[in-house]
């Protein structure tokens, strides 16, 4: 094989090795540009706490002292049949009482 074939023939073949994959996107940006942008983009998709987190801390530490309170309004579970509290409350003497 001559030098001259060879040359058509690399030539023939090289013709057909497509373009590289990112030569095949128009928008294609640099990588800085691209991390710059993701930053940008991770910026403004963190939704911000409402409440604020540190007026969150502090509602939920007023809320969990007792004197706090506000929360105290659930009565105790009473006893369906004979209207005592569940709390202690015998079944079988319940049951037996007419
Ligand atoms: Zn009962």
């Amino acid at each position: 094989m001559s030098n001259e074939e060879r040359s058509s023939v690399a030539e023939r073949y090289s013709n057909k090795v497509p373009q590289p994959l990112n030569s095949q996107f128009s928008e294609h940006v640099s990588k800085s540009v691209a991390v710059e942008r993701y930053t940008q983009r991770k910026e403004r998709d963190t939704t911000k706490l409402y409440p604020a987190a540190e007026e969150q801390n502090v509602l939920e530490a007023t809320s969990r002292t007792p004197s706090g309170g506000a929360k105290r309004t659930r009565r105790p579970a009473k006893c369906r049949k004979c209207g005592k509290p569940m709390k202690g409350h015998n079944a079988s003497a319940c049951r037996s009482k007419p």
